[in-house]
């Protein structure tokens, strides 16, 4: 599957997103390294520290169906706010440390930039990430 693929998919469940308190609605797909797709929505809640992200729900989903071997081949994202539109956004602190569990050094991941999509690896997002 293509970028172009992945971010048809993570577009189409954006529009899922449950989104009240911030009206930014986030979507990503991930393709594993054995080539299956997810992807998720940020999902909010009213005790906004619940909130999950769109990185994060998809990462979720594919270790549910494939397991704890399961390794990120791609990652991309899309967002859309209240007037409609797409902007610049890359992944927040927690999802970079997210994916960097599941990552390789090839892993790479796709985000709205200023001046279109900006692509990535989960390792340039993430230097020196924790571990012990
Ligand atoms: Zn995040």
């Amino acid at each position: 599957m293509t970028t172009s693929d992945l971010k048809q998919q993570a577009t189409a469940t954006m529009m899922n997103a449950y989104s009240p308190y911030s009206n930014f609605k986030v979507g990503a797909a991930i393709q594993t390294a054995a080539g299956n797709i997810y992807s998720g929505c940020n999902v909010e809640n009213i005790s906004y520290g619940l909130s999950i992200c769109a990185e994060r729900n998809a990462i979720m989903q594919a270790v549910a169906a494939e397991g704890p071997a399961m390794k990120l081949a791609a990652v991309v994202v899309t967002n859309y706010n209240q007037n409609g539109e797409s902007g610049a956004c890359s992944p927040c602190g927690a999802c970079r440390q997210f994916m960097i569990e599941f990552a390789t050094p090839d892993t790479t991941v796709t985000y709205p930039g200023e001046h279109g999509d900006i692509e990535t690896t989960a390792d340039k997002l993430l230097p020196d990430s924790f571990s012990f």
